[in-house]
């Protein structure tokens, strides 16, 4: 037996729709023979607090093996996970094709959809934390929208907040933008109409809003639009778009990924056939259709032509510069920038597109930091995860803050939730603050437009 996979890690599909996937022991025991391949080998421990917890349980155990842990504790290592992929892609040996075919995340991702069939305790908070196409048309709502971000930074209603839905009083929260991107960007036109197909890109974009930016920061896809048509590449909105699933994959309620899928899937694989190159610019959003929902419709054509046509935007602007179609004369500086690539973009397997590109600026030093921020989406504004967030971004929080070339100007994320989180770290633990900016705002500043 070889110690350690030498080929590229495979991924099996997700069984979900199979009766034996929910089948409680079996899951466990699946845990069971996995935790005890990460007790012998323990690579894991600083990648989040998963592996700690389950560690901690078997030090702390009779016999100092899993056999000593009770399975009634095994939640407690599976409620720490929040799926960002990176023990599997990034340091786990024991991956498929390995004999061991050692698929961390995705026993989390089972016991978590079989938890969310029986229900749990904080189900009723984290299904409305989930809901983020909901709660982004509700709070979108004028007069609504103005009175959710005043209680956001209300100190009463964010404690009252606190103990009524479990959201963590200190934790950073998005305020709700009084008019969504899809809404902006509908009245807008493409400056160019003429497609130039290049050997590696489509010459023509289908943008994938994504919740956070169509309810959240619409000035991100804006920036997307302008760096777009400063380079003559025509685009399109969705013509309908609901969310990617990926906040619903996380909490285990893998009916509601299917409901998703099923509304998504009919626009977007007709704009993967009419050729277009579809854009998200959030990391979750994109791995979502290029990895998790291919996985669990392995057979359905639509979500396979979806995962072909999916580009993160900095994937497509260097490939496009590849093709020798995108303007790199650069105009405006950035200085020092500080740069987190995200987790699930990191899972992605295409290297350091953001970096790349933005290196390519004049006057730009951009320092890269790989490592988990700690906030995954909805969990780290849990009560009981805020916490453990912070915990695990302080390594970050300190490395965004010291560029090896002086001090940052800038600290920028591929996923602005990071961004934010890292932002809110720096400033709690009194380290050097900058200006916190999307990579798509630093870009299309550098193109000075
Ligand atoms: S998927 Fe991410 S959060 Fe889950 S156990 Fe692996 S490293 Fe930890
Ligand atoms: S997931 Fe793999 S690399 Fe990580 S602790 Fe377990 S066996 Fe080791």
């Amino acid at each position: 037996m070889r110690e350690g996979s030498l080929e590229a890690p495979t991924r099996h599909p997700i069984d979900w729709q199979s009766e034996a996937f929910y089948d409680e022991k079996a899951c466990f025991d699946e845990m069971e023979r996995i935790f005890d391949i990460c007790h012998g080998c323990r690579r894991c421990v600083s990648l989040c607090q998963s592996f700690p917890t389950l560690f901690d349980l078997v030090d702390e155990s009779e016999t100092m093996e899993v056999d000593g842990v009770s399975r009634n504790d095994y939640m407690k290592v599976v409620d720490q996970c929040y799926l960002c992929d990176l023990c599997y892609l990034t340091k786990c040996p024991y991956v498929p094709p390995h004999e061991w075919n050692l698929d961390f995340p995705h026993v989390m991702l089972r016991a978590k959809a079989i938890a969310f069939k029986k229900g749990t305790s904080t189900q009723f908070r984290d299904v409305q934390l989930a809901s983020t196409d909901r709660n982004g048309k509700l709070a979108g709502i004028p007069v609504v929208v103005q009175a959710v971000n005043a209680l956001a930074k209300n100190d009463s209603a964010r404690k009252l907040g606190e103990s009524m839905l479990g959201v963590h009083r200190e934790a950073w929260v998005p305020e709700f933008a009084p008019k969504s991107f899809r809404s902006q960007a509908q009245t807008q036109r493409a400056v160019s109409t003429s497609v130039k197909n290049g050997a590696r890109t489509p010459g023509k974009v289908a943008i994938f809003s994504t919740c956070y930016v169509n309810y959240n920061e619409p000035g991100i896809g804006q920036d997307l639009i302008k760096i777009l048509d400063h380079n003559q590449i025509p685009w399109i909105l969705a013509e309908k778009e609901a969310c990617c699933g990926m906040p619903k994959l996380e909490l285990g309620d893998l009916d509601g990924v299917a409901e998703l899928k099923a509304k998504n899937m009919p626009v977007l694989s007709k704009l993967a056939r009419e050729g277009y190159a579809i854009l998200a610019a959030i990391p979750s959003c994109g791995l979502m259709f290029k990895q998790e929902l291919p996985l669990m419709f392995p057979n359905c054509p639509d979500t396979q032509a979806v995962k072909a046509a999916m580009f993160d935007p900095f994937e497509y602007f260097t490939e496009r510069s590849k093709d020798g179609l995108l303007d790199t004369g650069f105009k405006v500086g950035l200085g020092h920038v500080s740069y987190h690539i995200a987790c699930h973009l990191r899972v992605q397997n295409m290297g350091q597109r953001t970096k790349d590109l933005l290196s390519q600026v004049p006057e730009t030093k951009v320092h890269t930091v790989e490592r988990c921020s700690g906030h995954a989406g909805t969990w780290g504004v849990k009560k009981e995860f805020f916490d453990n967030a912070m915990k695990i971004g302080k390594p970050v929080f300190k490395q965004m803050s010291e560029h090896p070339a002086g001090k940052p100007d800038w600290i920028a994320s591929d996923c602005q939730l990071a961004g934010h989180h890292i932002a809110q770290g720096m400033e709690r633990n009194k380290l050097n603050e900058a200006n916190m900016a999307h990579p798509l705002t630093l870009l299309r500043m550098a193109y000075g437009i």
